[in-house]
């Protein structure tokens, strides 16, 4: 039988960004509406099987947002051999925090760690069908998008980072997110 190969993950971004979520739909394939705020950090477990037969045990910490907290982080990602940092992309103020991160994990742990960019709450922004004729002006609904995907392309482009859109809510890219990290791992 296959021995599981561990990659250690560890979850950075703002607070309420949706990492919580994002591990629990993936962990669980569950989502709730008002999760409570992660104290400190959670670790949890998940394996996947690759299309090869390999099998994959993430070992995830998923860390808190509060700035009380932040300390803690170098001691989640410096054995990390993986980060998934979060923004919420309808909020620049979390793409600028997801900036830092991407930034500080690069000076610590130099290319030697696989980041995956996530913006997250996707289902908050519907996509805007091209409209077919021109109608009188109508309130955008639902699209509170305040991101640009290209911005988020263009992060991960200069920083060499994997880059996903994704929703916790609906599981949309979630597992991709994980499975291209489990792709881009030097297997032992
Ligand atoms: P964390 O602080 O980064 O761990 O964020 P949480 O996972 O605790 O989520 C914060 C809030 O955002 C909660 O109310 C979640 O239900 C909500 N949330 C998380 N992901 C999504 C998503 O993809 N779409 C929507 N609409 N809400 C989300
Ligand atoms: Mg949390």
């Amino acid at each position: 039988t296959n021995q599981a190969t561990s990659i250690k993950l560890v979850l950075l971004g703002e607070s309420a960004v949706g990492k919580s979520s994002i591990v629990l739909r993936f962990v669980s394939n569950d989502f709730a509406e008002n999760k409570e705020p992660t104290i400190g950090a959670a670790f949890l477990t998940q394996r996947v099987t690759l299309p090869d037969d390999t099998i994959i045990k993430f070992e995830i910490w998923d860390t808190a947002g509060q700035e009380r907290f932040a300390s803690l982080a170098p001691m989640y990602y410096r054995n990390a051999q993986a980060a998934v940092v979060v923004y919420d992309l309808t909020s620049p103020q979390s793409f600028l925090k997801a900036r830092h991160w991407v930034k500080l994990l690069r000076e610590q742990s130099g290319n030697n760690i696989i980041i995956a960019l996530v913006a997250n709450k996707l289902d908050l922004c519907e996509e805007q069908a091209q409209p077919e004729t021109e109608q009188e002006e109508t309130e955008p609904r639902g699209n509170v998008r305040k991101v640009a995907k290209e911005e988020g392309q263009k992060l991960a482009d200069d920083e060499g980072l994997m880059f996903f859109e994704t929703s916790a809510k609906t599981g949309e890219g979630i597992n991709n997110v994980f499975l291209s990290i489990a792709e881009k791992i030097p297997l032992k």
